[in-house]
Formats: structure tokens, C-alpha cells, sequence
């Protein structure tokens, strides 16, 4: 006998594109903990010193113009880009976080029985963008949490049409250097297109995020975002850069306000305080090497991280969850990944000096080493 919903559902007419019903929605990292105060949030990978000064100040005269409707090339912004990064601003779009620019991508490039390749611990939204475009995801093994360029390349077809790798990648903090990226470019088959996710890039000192790559080739193009290092995670803007032919692409399909005029001027205002976007660097990588090292000397473990995250992993499921537990009453939101295919692990975002120190007393008391 169907379940009345089924019956239902047999004799609705109205359906949503095949493929949109598998998407799983998007699980955000906790922000509350029933009971507590002195929350400490370390889920979602947020920058723990917040936006630089300049940035606030430049989104506090925002309020100013809000009648305004923003402008729809987004030139002052691309040109700050261009002149911190060196790259040519007619090439650069803007996006409402990262997520759209991979939106984009998935929509313009991606049709029915496309094939979209991502790595097995590789981030949620190219499974959620390439389902929402009808296409197919193929997933592929990493190498003890490490993008595997021989599996990728393996699993190319002549349906592949995008390969999402995020360098370093998100949760495993891992990353591959110059010489794998451009075997893997070269790699690829002719109507297919590298992007890579450079989330975490500004948090890798010396690392170029892959624009040599990208000015050598016609088929690789990066995604950049200002929710992380540059502390902007609530006003979602995001770029990319690419081959002109590319980015004209995703521009057609770009609405012509998607980012708002408060948004667009504290990401400019952001871009160019080079020396606040050093200071997180620094901060970062010394309690991240503190974090890991705190960890690693009362049991846990971690793959040496160039993020601004450890991913710590515990000897099962069971005692993640537990530890997780027990963070959890003690007012400390870390990131279970199990949905990431890493049961054993939890992600904890490297925090300031005191959230730091906070963690590693946290999991010695779980350990039974402290009380
Ligand atoms: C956090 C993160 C992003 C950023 O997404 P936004 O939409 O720009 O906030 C992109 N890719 C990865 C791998 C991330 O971890």
C-alpha cells in the first residue's frame, strides 16, 4: 500500500528538475549551545579577529547611499583585486560568495549527464551545484586525505566538463603543490575545465593560488572568497578569475545586482588592508602549529594543516563524537564531518590565543588528563 504522501506525490504534477530531489540541504556549522554562554564558535572557519577596521568603517558609510541601487559591474571592487593580486580586472567576476561563482560554473557549463569530478573529502556545494544543474557527480578516493591527481585524471571522461579541487582543501587542510596542479590541467580532457577553490589560499604565504596556471592555459580558473581570512563571511562576496572566454560566460548568467552596495565597498575597503590580511596570516599559522601541537601531545593526531583549521582525528567514530560531546558542554562548537566521509575526525577552526587554549584543555579534560 503507497503512504497517502505517495499517493500524493504520484498525482502532483508539479516536480522539480531530476536531480534537485538528491540534494541533501547544506548543514551550517553550529552557533548555539542550549544553556550556554561563553559560546565558543569554532565550526565554521570564520576569521576569529573579525574584518580589518577599514572595512567596517567603509560598510558603515554604506548606510549612507542605501537607496542606491548598487552598480552592476562591480568595477571598483575588481580593480582593488587586480591591484593586490596582480591579476587583470577585466578578468576577474564577483559573486555572491564563492558559492555562486561555482553556481555559475555548474549552470553555464554543466547539462544533463555532465559529469562534474570532485575528491571523496572535497567540499559540499560542488555535489550541491552540479545536482542543481542536472548533471552527474563523480566522486573520487583521495590519498590518506590528499587530492589524488592519478584518480582524478583516472576518472576523466568525455562527459567530464568541470573538476573541483579546493587547494588546500576543506576539511582536510591538506593541499598539492605547483607541479601536481599543472599535471593535472594538462591532464585533463580537451572539453573539460580545472577550478580551482582557493578558499583558504591567503592563509598559504608564497602561494600564488594557481594564477601562474591560470595565465599559462585556457582551462583552469579559480574561486576566491572574503568569508575567511578577510573575516566577511556575513556579507557574502566572493570572485573568480579565468580565460576571458570563461568569465564572459559566467557573466551572461550573473544577475546584474547580485552584490549589494555595502557589500561590494567593505570587500574593496578589505582587499587592500594587505597588512591586517598579513597580521591574520601570521596569527593564524602560529596558533594553528600551537593547536595542532597541543593536540598532538595528548593523543590526537592531525595531517599538518595549511588552513585555518586542524582536522582532528580520534581512534573511531565513537570517540569524535564523544569528544564532540564534551566540547559541546563545555560552550566549544567544532564541526563533526562525517558527512565528509571522515566519521573518526572533527574540524576545529583555529581560534585566537584563549580559544586555542581553551580546545586543548577541553579535549586533555575528555582525556581524562585534566580535570
Ligand atoms: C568556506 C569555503 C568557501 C567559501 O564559500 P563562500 O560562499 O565564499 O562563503 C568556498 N570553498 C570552500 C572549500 C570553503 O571551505
Amino acid at each position: 500500500m503507497p503512504t497517502s504522501r505517495e499517493v500524493f506525490d504520484m498525482a502532483n504534477k508539479i516536480k522539480p528538475q531530476p536531480g534537485i530531489m538528491n540534494i541533501a540541504l547544506y548543514q551550517g556549522g553550529a552557533s548555539h549551545v542550549e544553556g550556554a554562554t561563553n559560546v565558543l564558535k569554532l565550526s565554521s572557519n570564520e576569521n576569529p579577529l573579525g574584518p580589518s577596521d577599514a572595512a567596517k568603517d567603509a560598510f558603515s558609510r554604506a548606510v549612507h547611499s542605501l537607496h542606491r541601487y548598487p552598480n552592476t559591474d562591480h568595477a571598483s571592487l575588481r580593480a582593488a583585486i587586480g591591484e593586490v593580486w596582480s591579476v587583470d580586472p577585466d578578468r576577474v567576476i564577483c559573486g555572491v560568495g564563492s558559492d555562486e561563482i561555482i553556481h555559475f560554473l555548474c549552470q553555464a557549463y554543466v547539462g544533463k549527464k555532465d559529469e562534474v569530478i570532485f575528491t571523496e573529502h572535497g567540499f559540499a556545494m560542488y555535489r550541491i551545484s552540479t545536482l542543481a544543474a542536472g548533471g552527474t557527480p563523480v566522486e573520487v578516493k583521495e590519498n590518506e586525505r590528499v587530492t589524488d591527481v592519478d584518480a582524478i585524471l583516472a576518472a576523466c571522461t568525455a562527459k567530464t566538463k568541470l573538476v573541483f579541487i579546493a587547494n588546500p582543501n576543506n576539511p582536510t587542510g591538506t593541499m598539492i603543490g605547483q607541479s601536481e596542479l599543472a599535471r593535472l590541467a594538462e591532464g585533463l580532457p580537451a572539453q573539460a575545465i580545472l577550478v580551482l577553490d582557493g578558499a583558504y589560499a591567503e592563509y598559504v604565504a608564497g602561494y600564488d593560488a594557481g594564477l601562474k596556471l591560470i595565465e599559462g592555459r585556457d582551462n583552469v580558473v579559480m574561486t576566491r572568497t572574503f568569508s575567511k581570512i578577510y573575516g566577511l563571511g556575513g556579507l557574502r562576496v566572493g570572485w573568480g578569475y579565468g580565460p576571458q572566454a570563461i568569465i564572459d560566460v559566467l557573466n551572461r548568467i550573473r544577475g546584474p545586482f547580485n552584490m549589494s552596495s555595502g557589500a561590494l565597498t567593505a570587500a574593496e575597503a578589505a582587499v587592500r588592508d594587505v597588512a591586517y590580511t598579513a597580521k591574520c596570516r601570521d596569527d593564524n599559522a602560529r596558533w594553528r602549529e600551537w593547536l595542532a601541537k597541543g593536540l598532538a601531545e595528548i593523543g590526537v593526531p592531525s595531517d599538518t594543516s595549511t588552513a585555518n583549521f586542524v582536522l582532528a582525528r580520534f581512534g573511531s567514530e565513537d570517540e569524535a563524537n564523544a569528544c564532540d560531546d564534551h566540547l559541546k558542554s563545555q560552550g566549544i562548537l567544532v564541526r563533526r564531518v562525517a558527512g565528509y566521509k571522515l566519521p573518526n575526525c572533527l574540524r576545529i577552526t583555529v581560534g585566537d590565543e584563549s580559544a586555542c587554549r581553551r580546545v586543548v584543555h577541553a579535549v586533555a579534560q575528555f582525556k581524562g588528563l585534566r580535570t
